[in-house]
């Protein structure tokens, strides 16, 4: 029988309490049972006036309708006070009453400015630790990666600097890099930079393949659980190989014991990564990238570097030395009458050139030794990497697909990065309602399919079982 709703009926009272009428296993009814704000209000009490002025809205509201907002991917602070106002889940978790007045977005947007980028580091950093209490990070293996976060800025933002070109072209002679190397002819492209948001700069995007304007995350997740361990936000064009030191000391101070193995994509693969995770005694599972050698030129790889006595042996046996040094390396080159009456000069310089040099950049053994290690991938390396890309990469795509990363919601680098932090507060919310706060039910539900499948199983086994009795009893009846 069809039925009917009557849509003009509204009741007075509502018996029983808020909770009552959100299902147990919403998330934000799951993410309560874990989530602990108690230290938040002695924490932001500093930034508040102790004896004067108008009541604030309270630190926990606040921050749990920020909350709310992430998992729900509502990141815009208008959006969602508007949704929290019919929101009964929203309204249950901040703590306030149906008929209870909710505060207004501005507020919202002048709490964050209050507390600043290290008071929401340090919410995330008290997630970490509540996973870490609960036994979902041993920290053995980490995941490391970066990704880019596209700028709020528009096309029409963007402009070109020409005063840096026009510095750049007047430096005097004297105030360039010193070094004995030929000076560079080429003239760098005139960046452009946003108007509007200045911190953001122009970056490749893998995805789209043009310049936009970007920031980037920096992100580590642990192997047992994925658990976010490390965030940093940098301006989009800073490179995440050079940044790997500084995370691993991070992750490290953030979980309280050393890393054993790190895996990484190729872009972190630098010899100076891998000659600091060998200093370290970290396993480094990053594949290594193909050594970028000129065609019909012999390969750098037949030039034995001696790191001892600074020099470098070339095919033909001759001594190259080190002819300037900077940051990125050391120039090595061959005398002029070596290669000049060598047999193997056509393959190993142009026509034109008089000598060869090769670069030998920081912690070029740590990399060779990498390179050899890698070449025939054995299975850890192979299962690792392989988690690698579910765990890390899955964790920056749960953050952009669920979460409202892909874009940042707000202008400069500090609101940025307070939008990763509170995104990857999250997602550790969510790892810890699932498998701390929710294991039971988790188990439960396995037991149920365990039970469900070999019911199953035992039907059908009966069944086939008497089917074969009847055509074998028809057979021979
Ligand atoms: S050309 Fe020069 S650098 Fe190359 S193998 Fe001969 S001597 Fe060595």
């Amino acid at each position: 029988m069809l039925g009917t709703q009557k849509r003009w009926q509204e009741d007075l009272f509502v018996a029983g309490p808020l909770s009552s009428l959100i299902p147990d296993d919403h998330i934000l009814k799951q993410v309560d049972k874990v989530l602990d704000l108690s230290w938040l209000r002695k924490e932001v009490a500093d930034l508040y006036c102790s004896n004067n002025g108008r009541p604030s809205i309270d630190p926990e509201s606040a921050l749990r309708l920020m909350l709310a907002g992430f998992f729900e991917g509502i990141v815009f602070d208008r959006k969602l006070m508007r949704q929290a106002q019919v929101n009964l889940a929203i309204r249950w978790f901040a703590g306030y009453r149906l008929d209870e007045t909710l505060p207004d977005h501005s507020s919202l947007t002048k709490i964050r400015q209050r507390w600043g980028e290290e008071r929401f580091k340090k919410i995330f950093l008290k997630t970490v630790q509540s996973c870490i209490n609960a036994g979902l990070v041993n920290g053995e293996t980490v995941h490391v990666d970066a990704t880019l976060i596209r700028a709020d800025v528009s096309w029409e933002s963007l402009t070109t600097e020409h005063a840096e070109t026009v510095i750049k072209e007047n430096t005097a002679e004297d105030d360039k890099p010193k070094g004995r190397g030929r000076p560079s002819k080429k003239q760098p492209k005139p960046k452009k930079r946003s108007t509007t948001d200045p911190d953001a700069t122009m970056t490749t995007s893998s995805h789209t393949h043009r310049m936009e304007p970007f920031y980037k995350q920096h992100g580590a997740v642990d192997d047992i659980c994925g658990v976010v361990v490390d965030v940093e936000v940098t301006t989009g064009e800073v490179s995440e190989g050079g940044q790997l030191p500084d995370q691993i000391k991070r992750i490290e101070e953030n979980i309280g014991r050393e890393i054993e193995t790190i895996s990484c994509d190729a872009g972190y693969a630098h010899g100076k990564n891998f000659e600091h995770l060998e200093q370290k005694n970290i396993e480094a599972i990053i594949p290594t990238q193909k050594e970028n050698s000129k065609p019909k030129r012999l390969p750098i790889r037949l030039f034995k570097y001696d790191a001892k006595n600074k020099i470098v042996k070339c095919p033909g046996g001759k001594i190259l030395t080190c002819s300037s040094h900077n940051e990125d390396g050391s120039i090595y080159r061959a005398r002029n009458k070596d290669c000049k009456y060598c047999s193997l000069r056509k393959r190993c310089i142009s026509e034109s050139a008089k000598t060869r040099t090769i670069k030998i950049i920081p912690g070029y053994e740590s990399l060779l030794r990498a390179r050899r290690r890698h070449k025939e991938p054995d299975k850890k390396f192979r299962q690792t990497y392989s988690r690698h890309r579910y765990q890390v990469e899955g964790m920056h795509g749960e953050a952009k697909t669920q979460h409202g990363l892909r874009r940042a919601v707000r202008r400069g680098l500090s609101n940025v990065a307070i939008q990763a932090y509170l995104t990857a507060a999250v997602i550790n919310l969510k790892r810890l309602a699932t498998y701390a706060g929710g294991l039971s039910d988790v188990f439960l539900g396995y037991l149920a399919n365990i039970f469900a499948v070999l019911t199953s199983q035992i039907v059908m086994r009966i069944f086939l079982t008497n089917r074969t009795r009847k055509l074998n009893w028809k057979m021979t009846g």
